[in-house]
């Protein structure tokens, strides 16, 4: 089907919440293309999600096998894969005693998070940052800054206070022994790319033990190698109570979940979830883990590159997340990008750069020579 008439069935059928314009139909590594056959290389990965790229034979090959064996089971049955995956991401995050919840998005991590500390604490009100996102749902909506998303759905059910992303004095000033957790992001993401000034992780984990707050790492967008490590918290010397996962973790397979320190955990029946760890998306996130393995070494090197191809822009880069202040010009530098083969992100008046993680150097090399062409123009 033609763009033109795939459009207008979509505008007719589909909620016109999101705003969309090209049309991709396949996908290989760093590269998709559209319904016309124009390639691109893709600087957006769905959003900081295929960090194996698009269709990587071992990821879709784990798919399909497991797709022959068994697609859904629920959580009244122990589930293949699920141990497996839990066992590997608790090793990863390195918490003592950790374990794994499965979600099916980040907004629903994220949602596990809030009600885990909730219940566990017994107290009821959160600390959130400025410019933060973590997520839609209800929950996740009450720790979520932006006034867009959050006023037309008011009352949320989470009173939260908002500090200024970096402001210690701002973040005591706004604690005492009735908040039950902080939530950070290590790096903001939809704010455009914000890493958390130097000594801030390890100065919110302490006023959270001051006042027996939980602190919970949002690692939705920066988890999973996306900032060179498994988990970014692990950039700083601490160690947060909750981490809350899901874009990077299974190549776009819909999954999330938390991992919770030693002592946190849902009792049964406190929380739960129909499709939660279910066996296709732990083989998919399985494949992709093996995948991140060879080349998580590599990340940083790669982030460098864009960094320094877009220096002249005073780039923020922590592994392969990009961002770069550009206001009311992101738009068109966007546009420009795409009819030059090349998809980034706007977010926030930033470009986002958020690649796939396998994306090698001569796409980054173009990429970056038709951004600086954009940022010039
Ligand atoms: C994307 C994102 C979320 C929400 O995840 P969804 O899968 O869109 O629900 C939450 N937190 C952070 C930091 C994110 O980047």
């Amino acid at each position: 089907m033609v763009q033109k008439e795939y459009r207008d069935m979509c505008d007719t059928y589909v909620m016109r919440n999101f705003a969309r314009d090209i049309l991709i139909t396949k996908g290989k590594g760093a590269h998709v293309w559209d319904d016309e056959g124009n390639e691109y290389i893709d600087c957006v990965a769905g959003i900081a999600v295929c960090s194996t790229g698009h269709a990587h034979p071992k990821v879709a090959e784990a798919i399909c096998r497991q797709a022959q064996e068994l697609i859904h089971i629920s959580n009244l049955f122990y589930i293949p894969g699920q141990a497996q995956l839990a066992k590997r991401i608790a090793e990863k995050a390195g918490l003592k005693g950790g374990r794994v919840f499965f979600s099916n998005s980040g907004s629903e991590a994220v949602e596990a998070a809030v009600k885990l500390a909730r219940v566990r604490t017994g107290r009821a009100r959160f600390v959130a940052f400025k410019s933060g996102f973590h997520g839609r749902t209800y929950g996740a909506l009450s720790l979520t800054h932006k006034e867009d998303y959050r006023l037309p759905f008011t009352p949320l059910p989470y009173e939260c206070e908002f500090v200024e992303y970096g402001d210690l004095e701002g973040l005591k000033a706004v604690m005492d022994d009735t908040v039950a957790a902080v939530i950070i992001e290590p790096v903001q993401g939809e704010a455009g790319v914000i890493p958390a000034p130097a000594g801030f992780m390890e100065d919110v984990r302490r006023v959270c033990d001051e006042h027996e707050a939980l602190m919970i790492a949002d690692e939705v967008q920066t988890g999973f190698g996306r900032t060179g490590k498994w988990f970014a918290f692990q950039h700083s010397t601490i160690q947060p109570d909750i981490i809350t996962m899901a874009k990077g973790i299974a190549s776009g397979f819909p999954m999330g979940g938390i991992v919770a320190r030693e002592g946190l955990e849902f009792l049964p029946g406190e929380h739960g979830g129909t499709f939660n760890g279910g066996p296709l998306a732990c083989a998919a996130a399985l494949a992709t883990m093996d995948v991140i393995e060879e080349v998580i070494g590599d990340i940083e090197r790669k982030g460098a590159r864009f960094r320094e191809g877009l220096a002249a822009f005073n780039p923020r880069q922590r592994g392969l997340m990009i961002g770069v202040t550009l206001g009311d010009r992101c738009a068109p530098v966007k546009q420009y990008c795409e009819e030059h083969g090349v998809l980034v992100n706007c977010t926030s008046g930033n470009l986002r750069i958020v690649p796939p993680l396998v994306i090698p150097d001569e796409d980054i090399d173009e990429a970056v020579r038709v951004i600086n062409e954009a940022l010039n123009s």
